[in-house]
């Protein structure tokens, strides 16, 4: 059965989505520990991350870069943080955090309530920001 971020990726479920490319996709957590959490994932449906070829790995690792500049200038941050877990959804993603002030607890077990009205904001702009 197709992964929950395969069928986001397919268009059958909704999300607030950031970005993507060819190979590459990203979208806002639906649960996030900070304002812009945002999700990087393969089109390609591989559950751990290790398991990827290194060429997509790599190729992930780019546009993580580009969607985390692009968090940085749209929402002012000190810097994005990222985490790779992978428990819940065996689909290979990378969690990038936006880092609004030191000390700022980064922990996937942190969820922060964000209304719908300020994640489609946050989508627009983080979109916006993200270079060509
Ligand atoms: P992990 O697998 O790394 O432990 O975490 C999976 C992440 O995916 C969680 O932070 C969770 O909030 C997020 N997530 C799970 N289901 C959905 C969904 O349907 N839409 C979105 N946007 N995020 C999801």
């Amino acid at each position: 059965m197709a992964s929950i971020f395969t069928r986001i990726i397919n268009g059958e479920l909704p999300c607030y989505k950031v970005a993507e490319d060819e190979n590459f996709f990203a979208f806002l957590d639906i649960n996030p520990i900070a304002e812009g959490h945002t999700l990087v994932v393969p089109k390609k449906e591989v559950d751990y991350l290790f398991d990827l070829e290194d060429e997509v790995l790599a190729g992930l690792t780019s546009f993580a870069k580009k969607i985390a500049h692009a968090i940085d200038e749209s929402l002012g941050t000190l810097r994005t943080g990222i985490i790779v877990e992978g428990l819940e959804v065996p689909h290979a993603h990378i969690h990038l955090i936006p880092i609004y002030f030191e000390g700022q607890p980064v922990s996937l077990g942190r969820k922060t309530e964000v209304s719908e009205d300020r994640m489609k904001e946050l989508v627009t702009l983080i979109s916006k920001a993200v270079k060509k």
